[in-house]
């Protein structure tokens, strides 16, 4: 019998090493998590609550965008908005938490609601004993990064959680971050919240992981058509508070001039740390920190312990976090078994709801600055949404979308930032992932909809690689 312990059993990582070795016959499990209520932060405060309240600006947006409607945009009702999201949220933590009960119901099985803290090796604390396993699981997610800004302690700051129970939005905020976080909540806050808002930017544009023709329709978009003041390549000197119980913050931007923004709240969207304060980790051989967990999700300190999750850091996204805990489950039985252990590798697959979703920016696979960082050679192809009509008749004309192919006509790569990337972004990972030559790709969207947008760019691409 292999004894598994997880800790953070109640999130996304942890459940998907639960369920994986749940049937297994000789594995007994102890799952524990202090989540409270517990359902993880994707079910709980983050992306299930965040595209909730989204899509209430969404359609306020799309109502205020259209020159056909007449008559004042109507008002989201914050109050109803927070009600609805909670109930449903509050549903689906439900169902977490029932299926991992129902796996601690099994023989072999038990579920401790309490902190766990190492107290050696293999061994933590949690509900007043010692639980030794043969191996532990490190699922405990992440927190937000609080940056070390001088002042930093001494005002009131936000961050993504506050936001989604808010049913008040202040006159004017001051936002720290524009990762994915702050390029989904900053429309929201102005959008809901008629929220004068300023973001700061450290780099020339938004989206690293994106060419920079996306970023800088990204800053258009969100300047032009969410009237949000965006000061680029700034960086936070100091922050304090103001008389009248704002904040104002001391900018200092790359060509050398300072900038001052007061406003009447502060929000952190500044990503996340991963989550190890409480585990006490030095009762363990283990060090977090840039290369703490292997590839094969094992401490580089401990092979057997194993680290899931937005706790090690790596790619702080909810189907990494599942896929790292499927792969984990499968290593720790072959370790147990004394078997290879197979790395987690994956492709690139990112979506940001920005733009309150309809604008959402996609990337699957290569961009064309990622081929050529790997050397590979390749062509590339753009294609404006408003090239195509069916985005001008469905009122959607911004944004635009690449496709990367080999010169061997594999295709490697799409990204999107137009309206519908995000459902688009499933098409491209299977012709991607299954390494589809763009010559075979059938030329014919349903007309008029969306993806004919992904025809032209295949008609495009082909004609480059035949040529
Ligand atoms: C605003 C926001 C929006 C997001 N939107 C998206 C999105 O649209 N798409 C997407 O893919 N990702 C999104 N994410 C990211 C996604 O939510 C996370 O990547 C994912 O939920 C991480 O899951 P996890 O299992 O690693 O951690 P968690 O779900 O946080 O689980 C950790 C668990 O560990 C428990 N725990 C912690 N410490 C201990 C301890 N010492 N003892 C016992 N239990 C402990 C906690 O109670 C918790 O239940 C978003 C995140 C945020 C903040």
């Amino acid at each position: 019998m292999v004894h598994v312990v997880i800790v953070g059993a109640y999130g996304s990582a942890g459940a998907a090493v639960a369920n994986s070795l749940a049937e297994e016959p000789d594995v007994q499990l102890t799952l524990i998590d202090d989540g409270e209520p517990g359902g993880g932060l994707c079910i709980l405060r983050g992306c299930m609550p965040s595209k909730e309240v989204l899509s209430a600006g969404a359609h306020r947006f799309q109502a205020r965008h259209d020159d056909r409607l007449r008559g004042d945009p109507p008002e989201v009702d914050l109050e109803r908005a927070i009600e609805r999201k909670d109930d449903h949220t509050l549903g689906w933590a439900r169902h977490r938490r029932e299926s991992i009960h129902d796996i601690a119901e099994r023989p072999d099985a038990e579920f401790v609601h309490d902190t766990a803290r190492f107290v050696d090796d293999h061994t933590v604390v949690a509900g007043g004993r010692e639980i030794t396993g043969d191996y532990v699981v490190i699922a405990t997610g992440s927190a937000v990064d609080v940056p070390d800004l001088p002042g930093i302690e001494d005002v009131p700051h936000r961050t993504s959680a506050d936001l989604l129970d808010a049913t008040e939005l202040p006159d004017s905020a001051v936002v720290m971050g524009l990762g994915y976080v702050g390029l989904e909540m900053v429309p929201y806050l102005s959008e809901v919240g008629g929220t004068d808002v300023t973001v700061v930017e450290h780099d020339e544009r938004p989206i690293d992981e994106a060419d920079p023709a996306f970023g800088d329709t990204i800053l258009d978009c969100y300047r032009e058509t969410f009237d949000v003041t965006i000061p680029t390549e700034s960086y936070e000197k100091r922050v304090e508070p103001t008389d009248d119980g704002g904040v104002r913050l001391f900018l200092e931007r790359a060509d050398g001039d300072d900038e001052i923004v007061e406003a009447d709240e502060l929000y952190l969207f500044t990503g996340r740390r991963p989550c190890v304060g409480r585990l006490g980790l030095k009762n363990s051989p283990l060090e977090p920190g840039p290369g703490w967990v292997l590839d094969t999700m094992q401490a580089r300190d401990d092979d057997r312990v194993f680290v899931v999750g937005d706790v090690n850091g790596k790619e702080p996204i909810l189907h990494v976090a599942k896929e790292q805990g499927f792969a984990a489950a499968e290593n720790i039985l072959a370790h147990s078994r004394g078997e290879p252990l197979t790395p987690y590798e994956n492709v690139h697959h990112h979506v940001i709801f920005s733009g309150l979703g309809v604008y959402p920016y996609a990337r699957v696979g290569h961009s064309a600055e990622s081929a050529e960082a790997a050397d590979i050679d390749h062509v590339a192809v753009t294609r404006e949404a408003s090239d195509d009509g069916v985005f001008k008749t469905k009122d959607v004309p911004e944004g635009r979308a690449s496709l990367v192919v080999g010169t061997d006509g594999t295709v490697l790569g799409y990204q999107g930032l137009h309206y519908h990337a995000d459902v688009m972004a499933k098409t491209l990972q299977v012709v991607v992932e299954l390494g589809l030559d763009v010559r075979a790709l059938p030329d014919r969207a349903f007309h008029p909809t969306t993806p004919e947008i992904l025809d032209g760019l295949f008609r495009a691409a082909a004609e480059q690689v035949d040529e």
